[in-house]
């Protein structure tokens, strides 16, 4: 079979000023939206999902990550790292980029950043388990951790769950002033600078903890827990690297992504393999029960998980299809011969290099 000559095959490129300029012409409650209507369609067809752990390649300050994906027609693998001291020295913690393929022929059909869209996709995953999990009535939010996802759960909560007062902590005041330098345009949320975590958390309906540090950190402690809360425990998400006390977990219902995964990676790391953690799929899905009544705690021991990637770079697709977004990237060659891959050498070898015939 010969395919086109000269032409490579098309891989759409998007690149992260491509996905600033979706989220501003659609809207970022719009994109929001879709991303976690995305997401929460996915987790319903969960079976259909060849899933596995990331694999993590572990350094001393932080991690990469790769996490892959498939279903009958779509592969996705997200690159990803943690690394917690890059801020320091003008980076972010979290770097991303990903790719959609198509699973009957390996061809790699979008190459996209995914470091704005992480923090896209962990917000919109946080309210997809929190519309199963908190009390409908929830309307003030402590937010713990104000650097780089913040804003997007912030906003995330509002838009999409009513969230209207936030309360913030973070150990930086800088980053909470960031925050609210960020969203001071923001009508119908409130948003309210605090001096401890405990004064943050003090009557909150939901609490969302999103710091990093490579550390087993104790963010929350068990006396800071009210009746009802739904934490949405996001920073959490590497073996030495968690965010509650022990007992927070041991109060609470949880309920978490990939078992096996968070398992290892989650706060859940901290207690023994016969802790009973509910997959929020069956939630999702109506097989299990999630909030059982006003006063139960619920968690959610979120690490991000290859599933919302693959919802994420999906939508991206759709949305710069919408829109006429990216670039088609040279990146697989087509060739007139399929078999003659040394025939690409011999076209493209400037003349004094040319090979012998
Ligand atoms: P960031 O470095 O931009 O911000 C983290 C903030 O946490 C900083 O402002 C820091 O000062 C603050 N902080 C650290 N220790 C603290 C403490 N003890 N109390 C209060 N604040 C503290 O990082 P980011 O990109 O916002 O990511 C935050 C965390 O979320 C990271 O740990 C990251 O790995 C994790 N994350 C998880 C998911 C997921 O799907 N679960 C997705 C993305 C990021």
């Amino acid at each position: 079979m010969n395919a086109p000559t000269n032409t490579a095959l098309p891989t759409l490129l998007l690149s992260a000023q491509d996905v600033a300029t979706l989220v501003h012409r659609l809207g970022l409650p719009a994109v929001l939206d879709r991303m976690a209507g995305n997401i929460h369609a996915d987790y319903l067809r969960w079976p259909a999902f060849d899933k596995s752990a990331r694999v993590a390649n572990h350094s001393a300050d932080g991690v990469i990550e790769l996490m892959p994906i498939a279903d009958d027609t779509t592969y996705a693998f997200k690159y990803v790292n943690g690394h917690p001291k890059n801020t320091r020295q003008g980076l972010p913690t979290v770097m991303a980029f990903g790719v959609l393929a198509d699973v009957a022929t390996g061809v790699p059909v979008l190459l996209s950043e995914l470091t704005l869209t992480t923090a896209l996709r962990t917000a919109a995953m946080s309210v997809v388990a929190a519309r199963a999990l908190a009390r409908p009535s929830s309307r003030r939010m402590a937010l713990i951790g104000n650097g780089a996802q913040s804003e997007f759960q912030a906003l995330a909560f509002h838009h999409l769950l009513g969230i209207h007062e936030i309360r913030l902590f973070d150990t930086d005041a800088a980053a909470t002033r960031k925050l609210m330098a960020n969203l001071a345009g923001e009508t119908g949320l409130h948003l309210i600078a605090c001096d401890s975590i405990a004064q943050a958390v003090r009557g909150a309906d939901i609490v969302t903890t999103v710091t990093a540090d490579k550390t087993n950190a104790t963010i929350l402690t068990p006396e800071m827990i009210e009746p009802g809360m739904h934490i949405n425990g996001v920073g959490g998400d590497c073996p030495g690297k968690t965010e509650l006390h022990p007992d927070v977990l041991r109060g609470a219902s949880v309920f978490v992504e990939y078992e096996p995964q968070t398992r290892v990676e989650g706060d859940l790391q901290h207690l023994p393999a016969d802790f009973v953690v509910t997959e929020l799929w069956h939630v999702l899905a109506g097989d299990v029960a999630g909030r059982t009544s006003a006063a139960e705690v619920t968690l959610f021991d979120s690490v991000g998980f290859a599933l919302e990637d693959y919802s994420a770079l999906r939508f991206l697709r759709e949305a710069a299809g919408e829109l006429g977004l990216g670039q088609a990237l040279p990146l697989i060659p087509a060739l007139t011969d399929p078999k003659d891959l040394f025939g690409l050498l011999r076209k493209s070898a400037p003349p004094q290099l040319a090979l012998a015939a």
